[in-house]
């Protein structure tokens, strides 16, 4: 789908993406998701071209308000204005706020009363729903959901390796909201052992069949994001999402169970509940932990590389060792001690 340039961006080929986006139309994908920066800022528009060969009552589009263009309230409709012209659209589907937590929700969404200038849009019919995209601790959705009171849907992170936000999907579908779930297949490869596949449910699955067939299986999941480059893996994709039971309940919990086993095997169990949390000087332990894991464990090392490098909290260098978060953690982890050790690793890779 896309085509390297010189300077090392990336451009979207639109020759091979808008016929790839009308054969998923074609075969039945009826929700299309995008954002202002996805494919340094040309994934939009090539989004809307596509949406024109389509019957655009029979789909639904999602895009973003990236909270960086949002000083002020006016920036709302200012930068819906700009993404509608841009994708050549009367309306969105799924207008989210774009990667928001509990402090961009309260400083932002609230604090620049944003929910008016979402209702503003709804009611003139610009946008159809109003939805966020989730990157924060899990615990904080039911109040921003309760507090918000209009949020027709989640877009949340939720994989067979991270099952974090599984209790905040059960509890986002018993409140009747949508749940879409990013990186299934954790960023589009989990090379795991295909042993470990083997193990997990002896079914002779591809590993990243597995992890769709896990993240379908899940009742309250609506719907899935697999972000997909060749006609191959739009067909491959297909197969699994065509399928009335995609995985029996019974191997649902066996997957899980295994996942969980694999991971107790490690040198460093964090079960990511955020216990530890807050940290006075703002290190996200689960999230490093987690990241540890994802190379320790499932030999994920380019993806545990990435989470390193994303913003997460302040360094580990800021870490006084006050022992805070160790008295709090259930797995006894000497954290401070452990964030070091996990420092080098991940640093080192
Ligand atoms: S020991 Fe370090 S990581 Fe733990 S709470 Fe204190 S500053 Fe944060
Ligand atoms: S409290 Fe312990 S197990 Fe829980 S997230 Fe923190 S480090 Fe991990």
């Amino acid at each position: 789908m896309y085509e390297s340039q010189r300077d090392d961006s990336w451009i979207v080929d639109e020759e091979k993406a808008i016929p790839m986006l009308k054969a998923a139309y074609d075969a039945g994908i009826n929700y299309f998701d995008t954002a202002m920066f996805y494919s340094h800022f040309k994934s939009q528009a090539t989004l809307g071209k596509a949406v024109k060969l389509m019957d655009r009552e029979k789909v639904m589009v999602a895009t973003k308000i990236p909270f960086d263009e949002v000083q002020k309230t006016s920036d709302f409709r200012r930068v819906l204005d700009m993404q509608l012209e841009l994708m050549q659209m009367d309306y969105i589907d799924f207008y989210h706020y774009h990667g928001i937590d509990k402090g961009a929700f309260d400083e932002t969404v609230i604090g620049l009363g944003l929910k008016k200038e979402a209702q503003r849009a709804i009611d003139e019919g610009v946008i159809k729903h109003i939805s966020f995209s989730f990157h924060g601790d899990s615990k904080d959705i039911p109040y921003m959901v309760e507090t918000f009171e209009m949020f027709s849907s989640v877009l949340l992170q939720y994989n067979l390796l991270d099952r974090s936000n599984e209790e905040s999907i059960d509890y986002l579908a018993g409140k009747g909201l949508g749940v879409v779930v990013m990186g299934p297949i954790a960023g589009g490869r989990l090379p795991l052992p295909s042993a470990l596949s083997d193990r997990l449910l002896g079914t002779g699955y591809s590993t990243p069949e597995l992890a769709l067939r896990f993240v379908l299986g899940n009742k309250n999941v609506s719907c899935a994001l697999s972000g997909m480059n060749t006609i191959e893996e739009l067909k491959r994709n297909l197969e699994i999402g065509n399928l009335e039971v995609p995985m029996t309940e019974d191997d649902f919990k066996k997957a899980a169970i295994m996942m969980e086993e694999t991971k107790k095997l490690s040198d460093l169990y964090c079960t990511g509940c955020n216990y530890c949390m807050p940290c006075p000087k703002d290190i996200n332990i689960p999230h490093i932990f987690n990241a540890y894991t994802y190379h320790n464990v499932y030999g994920m090392s380019g993806h545990a590389k990435n989470m390193w490098n994303e913003k997460h909290g302040a360094d580990i260098s800021e870490c006084t060792e006050c022992g805070v978060c160790a008295e709090k953690c259930p797995q006894h982890i000497k954290i401070p001690e452990k964030l070091k050790e996990v420092s080098t690793i991940l640093s080192a890779i």
